[in-house]
């Protein structure tokens, strides 16, 4: 055992998870802040904590970088599972597009993981001419080849077609 020890630095993240966990985090800070108590885990780590009965998984979505453990900057660091500040904090995080372990398996609370949805974060970094475009795009029946890909924040990449179809959604 060599590297057990929690990772918190906050740039170990996913590109797309990251943003949405410094714009939940930039939210919380004026409500009830909080800071990253585990980021990135190595299989090692991960290996340790399932064969000590404080993981239920053998692989966590802390290792793909899609996973946060938080915990409360003031006050109690680790209130009780199902208090009203978590719960809190839960209901915001969502809004970001990331689930609450707490809400999803009713248990670890301190748990953040990305909901898999890219939408709102996309939609933010389009410019208004690209949604003009896109509507543009849409009204003459204009697709693309399901092969081009885009660049969106953070350096992630997905393809052209489902892009445009995200913009649609926004600008109809
Ligand atoms: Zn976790």
């Amino acid at each position: 055992m060599t590297n057990i020890k929690p990772i918190r630095d906050i740039e170990k993240l996913s590109p797309l998870f990251r943003k949405k966990v410094k714009a939940f985090l930039r939210e919380m800070k004026k409500i009830d802040p909080m800071a990253p108590h585990e980021t990135l885990r190595t299989a090692e780590r991960q290996l340790y904590l399932y064969r000590t009965g404080k993981s239920k998984v053998k692989h966590s979505n802390h290792q793909d970088g899609v996973a946060v453990d938080l915990h409360f900057t003031t006050g109690e660091a680790f209130p009780r599972a199902g208090s009203s500040r978590w719960k809190t904090s839960a209901k915001i995080a969502k809004k970001y597009g990331i689930d609450c372990g707490g809400i999803l398996w009713d248990w670890d609370w301190n748990h953040f993981q990305d909901d898999g949805s890219k939408e709102q974060l996309i939609i933010k970094g389009v410019p208004e001419w690209g949604q003009v475009f896109a509507q543009k795009m849409k009204t003459k029946g204009i697709t693309t080849d399901p092969k081009l890909e885009i660049m969106i924040n953070g350096g992630e990449t997905i393809p052209l077609y489902q892009f445009m179809g995200v913009i649609e959604k926004y600008v109809e």
